[in-house]
């Protein structure tokens, strides 16, 4: 009958970014069976010689036949909650290879989308895994340019995308071009209603006072469209601008900076809507007139 060779080996746990935390482990003929936290330096260890709960499960982590030992390929596309997501091992080669060849498609196309954030994500391990693990891994992507590298979580600092709760409709301009593009179909409405549609459209195609009236005719159009551009930029300038002093104004100061930053931006949202209502009005009121020396005003 052999006799089992138990014996205890100090050595550590890193686990995570809190380690390294020395431990001792009973290992029973090259098996690891326990762990034990080391109190012979409770004297010299901030925690008193522990190691953590996460510790203790090391052994079934160490030996459990569904561990991972080798990279992953997910086979199926449809990603849900009842998808099975198909993974299949895959040689170092392979893997290697795959990530190689996205890369230098997404780095041909260009590293980052329309908004300006990266196509390329990267996220290392979980319960803020020590990023020295990674090797050069992480500096490899890096180099690459911008990309979105997330490591750990919990622990570990994550990076990730600002995205905010409440956005001010008028910081897209297609809403600015919208309103502006109503504010002045209603400007040209009211022109019609009040002139009739010859004396209004007669503002703009003038044949009857010759080449300059003509020319005239053209300026109108322009400015007309002028008008459209002017009204889009002005409110969206301002709106914007608003938005990303508040934003600036919260990096700088968190909490306390934008406090008075945020009634300033609400009394220029209320001096930007009424400066757009008093121009449509203004527009309504000179649409409303026609032109020519002799002819009446409304
Ligand atoms: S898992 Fe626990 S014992 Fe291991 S390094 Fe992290 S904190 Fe220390």
């Amino acid at each position: 009958m052999s006799v089992s060779k138990k014996e205890k080996i100090k050595t550590f746990c890193y686990q995570c970014v809190a380690g390294p935390d020395l431990m001792e482990v009973e290992v029973e003929n090259g098996v690891a069976t326990r762990i034990e936290s080391l109190y012979g330096i409770q004297d010299a260890h901030p925690g008193g010689g522990r190691v953590c709960v996460k510790a203790f499960g090391l052994v079934q982590k160490t030996y459990n036949p569904d561990r991972l030992k080798g990279p992953l390929k997910r086979t199926n596309p449809k990603k849900g909650k009842d998808e099975d997501p198909g993974f299949v091992e895959i040689s170092w080669d392979e893997a290697l290879d795959t990530i190689a060849e996205k890369i230098k498609s997404i780095q041909s196309e260009g590293l980052v989308d329309k908004s300006g954030y990266p196509k390329i994500a990267a996220s290392f391990g979980g319960g803020g895994t020590p990023t020295q693990y990674m090797g050069t891994f992480p500096a490899l992507l890096s180099a690459l340019g911008k990309v979105d590298l997330g490591f750990g979580a919990g622990q570990g600092k994550k990076a990730g995308h600002l995205v905010p709760f409440l956005r001010s409709a008028n910081t897209d301009i297609n809403m600015t071009l919208a309103m502006a593009i109503i504010a002045m179909v209603m400007v040209h409405f009211w022109g019609f209603s009040i002139l009739g549609f010859p004396s209004h459209i007669g503002k703009f195609i003038n044949f009857k006072e010759g080449p300059i009236g003509f020319f005239v005719g053209i300026l109108e159009i322009i400015s007309e469209l002028a008008k459209v551009v002017s009204f889009t930029f002005r409110l969206f300038g301002n709106i914007f601008a608003g938005e990303v002093l508040l934003m600036a104004m919260g990096f700088l100061l968190p909490l306390i900076g934008i406090i008075p930053f945020l009634g300033l931006e609400l009394f220029v949202g209320v001096i930007q809507a009424f400066i757009f209502s008093m121009l449509t009005l203004v527009f309504a009121s000179m649409a409303s007139v026609s032109h020519g020396s002799g002819d009446d005003h409304h």
